[in-house]
């Protein structure tokens, strides 16, 4: 493992379910731990915030990777060395190292409480300064940390930022960056409970499991200098950091359920397929060209952090809907045939049916309807369609009920010799009359799924509403 020359990792907080901006940081660094230099895909659960952690959103989480194709090299369920992959079994490790940054000084005990800090940011939001922390325990004396201590106080610990210095780093999308240190206050990197905080395990983590490269949210971004000077301090090797821009709605904001966004959960249960959701969210922010439909090893090789915009990522649920009819159209047959469960479809027509109504479906609710309206039973036409119905008038009907009594079954060259008509005047009463939709699937192909006796029923039923004034 140590020896990949790329490194990734998904590094999700447990917190609730995921949803799509989540889901694209994790494809983007498995696309690129799996282009063609070869590399280790690594999932780590940050799970240090208790309350807000759950290890029933921890379990659905990686469900939900499984279904999608994204599998880890390394991490939860995997065996092998390089553990734990639970932020919250990880403490040991944590513990090893504060002592290092107390020794060098590079780290104090905070004493402030809850209510002083909020003091300290009003006071310096009410005087239009940036709210950071403002120091008063970096000044602490030994003595004065023993006194406190001996009182059963229980401090955070900072990290001390130096003074006055420049970070200057190189950000795999957004190109070079710069932070001045004077800007930022001293962080807290262990929580007054003794859990780590996110900067110091976050980075940690990173460092000490090999990460190379670091794919994640813009809302990162000024985590990014700090984490840098704490590395630094800890004599700790910094992975690359890339920081992708944001998705949002169509009216520019931060993508919500307004947009039409929803879980990931959400969306398989709408039947949303693996395929649609990777091919749309790999293009999401990354420019691919004009590739059409691929697997995760076709858009690996065809990934590049260099083309990864800046811009905002607009996410845009018909181009979603878009991939979904690609991915739906290339699908296994087994994989729709769920689709049927249920359903009225007979189980030895269930294969017929999908390859034949799949360019017409989406999702598993048109398959269904498209079940019924060959299966079950039609809904009373429309005006429009007992006009259309009308016109063909009683004739062609009982035309192609003789036929079918003298067939057992409905061919369109018959059909055609017997009534003479052809094109839309013979397809479109007769979809109407056997359908009851205008549109849909080749016709010829959808004669073959109707029995015999079910045409009949239908025919019959045409010829009475063509008969109707
Ligand atoms: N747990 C953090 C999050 O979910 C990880 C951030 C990162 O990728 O570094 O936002």
């Amino acid at each position: 493992m140590q020896s990949c020359p790329i490194k990734t990792r998904f590094a999700p907080s447990p917190t609730g379910l995921m949803h799509l901006g989540n889901l694209r940081t994790a494809l983007f660094n498995l696309l690129l731990a799996r282009g063609p230099a070869g590399g280790c895909f690594v999932l780590r659960i940050e799970d240090t915030d208790r309350e807000r952690s759950s290890a029933g959103a921890a379990t659905a989480l990686m469900q939900e990777l499984r279904w999608l194709g994204l599998d880890w090299d390394a991490g939860p369920q995997c065996v092998g060395p390089g553990g734990p992959w639970w932020q919250s079994e990880r403490a040991a490790l944590y513990a090893e190292l504060y002592p290092r940054l107390e020794q060098s000084r590079e780290a104090y005990p905070c004493f402030c409480s809850d209510r002083e800090l909020q003091y300290q940011r009003e006071t310096q939001l009410a005087a239009r300064q940036p709210p950071r922390y403002t120091g008063i325990c970096r000044r602490l004396s030994d003595a004065e940390i023993r006194v406190r201590l001996g009182r059963g106080e229980r401090p955070t610990l900072r990290f001390r930022v130096p003074a006055g210095r420049t970070i200057v780093y190189p950000d795999l999308v957004r190109g070079e960056q710069r932070a001045v240190t004077d800007e930022f206050g001293d962080f807290i990197i262990r929580r007054a409970d003794g859990s780590a905080a996110f900067l110091f395990c976050n980075a940690v983590d990173d460092a000490l499991m090999g990460i190379t490269h670091v794919l994640r949210g813009e809302d990162h971004l000024a985590n990014t200098p700090r984490q840098l000077l704490l590395l630094e301090a800890l004599g700790l090797r910094a992975p690359w950091y890339g920081h992708l821009p944001m998705i949002v709605g169509g009216d520019g904001t931060p993508l919500a359920k307004r947009h039409g966004s929803r879980s990931v959960a959400a969306l398989r249960e709408a039947g949303y397929l693996p395929g649609a959701l990777l091919n749309y969210l790999a293009r999401l922010g990354h420019a691919y060209g004009d590739i059409g439909l691929q697997g995760i090893k076709e858009l690996a090789y065809a990934f590049d952090v260099q083309r990864i915009g800046r811009a905002p990522a607009r996410f845009d649920p018909q181009q979603l809907d878009y991939w979904q009819q690609q991915a739906v159209t290339e699908a296994p047959v087994a994989m729709l045939e769920v689709w049927l469960d249920g359903a009225r479809v007979p189980v030895e027509q269930r294969q017929r049916f999908v390859e034949i109504l799949r360019a017409n479906v989406r999702f598993p609710n048109e398959i269904q309807e498209w079940a019924e309206r060959i299966y079950g039973s039609l809904p009373p036409p429309d005006e429009p369609a007992r006009e259309i119905l009308r016109a063909a008038g009683v004739e062609f009907f009982e035309t192609a009920l003789r036929l079918v009594d003298e067939d057992e079954g409905l061919s369109l060259q018959r059909l055609r010799q017997a009534t003479g008509l052809r094109g839309r005047s013979l397809f479109l009463p007769l979809r109407l009359a056997l359908t009851g939709e205008p549109h849909g699937p080749e016709l010829a192909e959808l004669l073959m799924l109707i029995s015999p006796q079910h045409l009949r029923e239908r025919l019959c039923r045409a010829s009475k509403l063509a008969r109707a004034r």
